[in-house]
């Protein structure tokens, strides 16, 4: 299956990604992590993207599409994908649309975590991510079992550059002005399926199983 999750920065979307990955065995595939991963080696890319992340502002397409075309043509991605991050504009959106054509492959659902603005800032703000694996957790919301320390893989926990108030903010004028506009896309094709991502973690989680198993009876 071909899903795409969509959402605000902080709605759930990498956490999500990450317990469809364990239960159906296909990737994540986020822009973000390839990007912050280019960044700490230092590559080409990675130096160019470095400035518009710290910022709070999007990478320019060109990188962007060229990644994807990269990411989904890998062998792991033949059963299937989750989009997380990816697309946030139009024109990544259309090229999407054209590389899946290409591949003769389409999205199969594209599942929208809504979050309020006033609930994201506090979410991001608290957010600690794993180096090794990239789990999230909250400080306060979903705190690791040892301060500091992952309780998937035991690596240890960093706080992104850009996940503080100031970054944050600007983040979601980029969401709002760029990438909000593409839920109606996406919903006249009939692919979305909304869910209040305010809900805790594991419901949201329960959902977005119920989506999927029903999506897959459809398909068969
Ligand atoms: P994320 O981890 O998805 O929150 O992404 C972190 C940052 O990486 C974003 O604020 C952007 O600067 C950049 N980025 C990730 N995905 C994209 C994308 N699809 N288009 C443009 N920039 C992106």
């Amino acid at each position: 299956m071909n899903i795409m999750l969509f959402g605000a920065p902080g709605a759930g979307k990498g956490t999500q990604a990450k317990f469809i990955e364990e239960k159906y065995g296909i990737p994540q595939v986020s822009t973000g992590d390839i990007l912050r991963k280019a960044v700490a080696d230092g590559t080409p890319m990675g130096l160019e993207a470095k400035h518009y992340m710290r910022e709070g502002k999007l990478v320019p397409d060109g990188i962007i599409i060229g990644i994807i075309r990269d990411r989904l043509s890998e062998e792991d991605c033949r059963k299937g994908f989750i989009l997380d991050g990816f697309p946030r504009t139009e024109p990544q959106a259309r090229a999407l649309d054209q590389l899946l054509g290409e591949m003769g492959k389409k999205i199969d659902v594209v599942i929208s975590l809504n979050v309020p603005d006033s609930t994201i800032v506090d979410r991001v703000t608290g957010r600690r991510v794993c180096t090794s694996c990239g789990a999230s957790f909250h400080t306060e919301y979903a705190p690791s079992k040892k301060e500091g320390i992952c309780d998937l893989c035991g690596g240890e926990l960093f706080t992104r550059k850009d996940d503080n108030e100031e970054t944050v903010t600007k983040r979601l004028v980029e969401y709002h002005s760029q990438t909000a506009p593409l839920f109606d896309y996406y919903k006249k094709e009939k692919l979305m399926e909304e869910l209040d991502g305010t809900q805790g973690m594991t419901e949201v989680t329960r959902k977005i199983f119920e989506i999927l198993e029903q999506k897959n009876k459809e398909k068969s």
